[in-house]
């Protein structure tokens, strides 16, 4: 009897564990996105953009006469 208690006290654990790395991931994981959503700032006219694929639409939009970023090229 006692083993199989420490078996399923040894589940929960293991469970409680996993729950908690994941959590912890995905908190990492969105403050990674907070932190690169930031990063795209318009360098001609410092606007925010959410993405890098907003960002290129923006730069084509308003300022198609100047040089497009290099990373921006790839989206
Ligand atoms: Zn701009």
């Amino acid at each position: 009897m006692a083993r199989g208690q420490q078996k399923v006290q040894s589940q929960q654990k293991a469970a409680e564990k996993a729950a908690k790395l994941k959590k912890g991931h995905n908190a990492n994981d969105q403050k990674k996105a907070a932190q690169k959503a930031l990063q795209h700032i318009c360098s001609i006219c410092k606007a925010q953009m959410p993405d890098p694929k907003t960002y290129k639409q923006h730069f084509e939009n308003k300022h198609p006469k100047m040089e497009m970023p290099e990373f921006l090229k790839d989206f």
